[in-house]
């Protein structure tokens, strides 16, 4: 993208960014760089995002890739980890693009660690099969990144380039009423309205681009900050837009859980996610009587597959019968073998983060339980940010490319929210007046068609994909004791969700987190945007609005594939074709309906 290639007399087009996470930092400064005028909105502080967090790094295949390491490499590994429901020509866009963005990020101040000789240093994640995610500040990539970008931000602002408005949480889309007046719910989006030191503000536009990342918070543990509320996805659907792949939510097996009992809090508001490498050093997982389970689950133990991990720890937490409890991360073994102040040296964030929560993880076991991670699915978008509502834009993880499949390559989401954050800008410049293109929604996309009464699947035995051995869902029902209450609380709702709708699913579960669900949406009518200034409402709405449309899509896949288990489903897809049907969603075609 060339900078002012707005020049030539011509009004400025006027840009409105939800979000200052790496996709709305990114495509506010590219959007400013080339001329337009921008808007940038964000809910918290400008650091308050998914993307501070962000540890590993982001993945690209560079000019001077590591050696043996290829463009189409990337594009395997990332077709594989999506289990065969990638868009592979977003796919394709996403890698052969990312050098031009990881440049992009180098011209907005932020810097990579490198190696000896002055090169980036390249890092080796699970199923990447060579070197290529890029760090900052070892394992601090995300609050390196975000520093550098708010900082570059906020010049543009001092000169005069951006316009940033912090604690402004949008809470309705503004659409224009005269055009496409004989297509509902589908106006052109023309602006937003947001709340701003107690009072309802709105501003306008020519376009509104979502960046408003995850949905972290639908779930009782996460690793998301308390801003992860699918405000993107719920103001989208409200205007018609088409979502698709909710079914989708990647969970991390290790969170950790805190002092007491930490489900009878509203909120987690400081998550903390216990890397895999932690594990990898010989961290074991033990329940509450100290019993070392995982070997009953997998061949590997504690060192299989991210999803098989938080799989058996729900299924071992299901067969005691504490479906949202958790079990305990034992690192003083690592301790006892490495010598005394390993682990404060080896992982010195995590040993800070656990003291500050009351553990010495080297003398006694962390509770840890699987955390929501990553939401697959949302807003769906074509190549250029465009989702079928007219002036409405996405990208970042609230969006749905096809990238992500069924399940994300580690290191993949900062990219995806790069080069499509970029793109959107460029479509947005270019014509933001053109037709939303998905190709796959157009073509394999699937009318959402779900009848409410569809009658859920029998229980089953059933195998956990990649394990040796066939396991049964013991007690299931018996563990899974949620009674939906008349009154709707968020932490509610967040119990719920794990319980049913979580790492383990089947049809009976589904469907009573669907009729719990539905029955609070009675009386909170998320269908419509909150009349009220409480923040807490309207995300309140949002996160009950999600979780319904989660649901349905979970009950319409009754296979399982990718990060979507269901112990009552087959193991995958009968067929080939199967790998790619999508349930796209929206209004209109739904049957949660005004
Ligand atoms: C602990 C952790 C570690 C991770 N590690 C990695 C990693 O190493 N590599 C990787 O690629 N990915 C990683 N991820 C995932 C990655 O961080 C996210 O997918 C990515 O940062 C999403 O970026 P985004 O710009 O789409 O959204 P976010 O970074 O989540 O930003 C969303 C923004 O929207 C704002 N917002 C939300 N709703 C509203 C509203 N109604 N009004 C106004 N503003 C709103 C929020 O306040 C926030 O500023 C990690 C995630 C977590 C939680």
């Amino acid at each position: 993208m060339t900078s002012g290639s707005l020049a030539g007399g011509h009004q400025p087009k006027r840009l409105i960014v939800v979000g200052s996470g790496i996709a709305g930092l990114y495509s506010a400064l590219l959007a400013a760089e080339a001329g337009a005028e921008v808007v940038l909105l964000t809910k918290g502080a400008l650091a308050d995002s998914n993307t501070y967090l962000a540890q590993g790094g982001i993945s690209a295949v560079l000019d001077e890739p590591a050696p043996g390491d290829t463009v189409a490499a990337h594009i395997a590994d990332t077709l594989n980890a999506g289990a065969g429901h990638c868009d592979e020509e977003a796919v394709r866009v996403l890698c052969t693009e990312a050098r031009m963005d990881i440049a992009g990020l180098g011209r907005f101040g932020v810097r990579f660690d490198l190696d000896d000789d002055g090169d980036p240093s390249l890092g080796l994640e699970a199923a990447h099969s060579a070197p290529r995610i890029l760090h900052a500040g070892g394992d601090a990539t995300g609050a390196r990144v975000a520093a550098a970008l708010i900082k570059t931000v906020l010049d543009f602002q001092a000169a005069g380039r951006i316009q940033v408005i912090g604690h402004a949480q949008v809470t309705s889309l503004i659409q224009d009423g005269e055009l496409y007046q004989d297509v509902p719910g589908r106006g052109r989006v023309m602006g937003v309205n947001f709340l701003h030191e107690g009072r309802e503000m709105a501003r306008y536009s020519d376009a509104v681009l979502l960046a408003t990342g995850g949905a972290g918070q639908l779930f009782a543990q996460t690793t998301n900050p308390s801003v992860a509320t699918a405000d993107g996805l719920a103001l989208a659907w409200r205007v018609g837009a088409e979502v698709s792949d909710l079914e989708f939510f990647q969970f991390h097996p290790t969170c950790m859980v805190r002092a007491g009992d930490a489900l009878e809090a509203e909120e987690n508001t400081d998550p903390l996610l216990i890397s895999e490498a932690v594990r990898g050093e010989g961290a074991v997982l033990v329940d509450a009587t100290g019993r070392r389970f995982m070997a009953d689950y997998h061949q590997d133990g504690e060192l299989a597959p991210r999803d098989v991990v938080s799989r058996s720890i729900a299924l071992h937490l299901a067969a005691l019968g504490d479906p949202n409890g958790h079990v305990f991360l034992d690192a003083t073994v690592i301790e006892e073998q490495r010598g005394e102040g390993f682990l404060e040296k080896r992982f010195p964030t995590i040993s800070e983060r656990t003291r500050q929560a009351g553990f010495d993880w080297s003398r006694e076991p962390v509770p840890v339980a699987p955390a929501a991670h990553y939401w697959m699915g949302g807003v769906v978008t074509d190549l250029y940010g465009r989702t079928s509502v007219p002036g409405l834009l996405a990208a970042g993880e609230v969006a749905c490319t096809g990238v992500q499949g069924a399940n994300r390559l580690a290191s993949n989401s900062l990219l995806e929210g790069l080069v499509f954050g970029r793109r959107a800008v460029e479509g947005f410049l270019g014509s933001a007046d053109a037709l939303p293109l998905r190709a796959n929604s157009a073509a394999g996309g699937l009318a959402f068609t779900h009848a409410a009464g569809t009658p859920p699947a029998a229980e089953a035995t059933t195998a956990l994909s990649g394990s040796p051995a066939p396991l049964r869902m013991e007690g299931a029902s018996a563990g899974f004791d949620f009674v939906p209450s008349a009154g709707f609380s968020r932490n509610a709702l967040r119990r719920l969700m794990t319980a049913k709708a979580g790492v383990l699913r089947n049809g009976v579960l589904l469907a009573e987190a669907e009729a719990g669900l539905d029955s609070w949406a009675e009386a909170v009518l998320p269908l419509s945007a909150p009349v009220s200034l409480d923040p807490r409402v309207h995300e309140d709405a949002n996160l009950l609005l999600a979780a319904q449309l989660l649901v349905r899509a979970a009950r319409e896949r009754r296979e399982s594939l990718g990060a979507h288990y269901r112990s009552d489903g087959v193991a995958e897809p009968a067929a080939v074709d199967d790998f790619d049907k999508r349930y796209t969603m929206s209004r209109k075609a739904s049957l949660i309906n005004d």
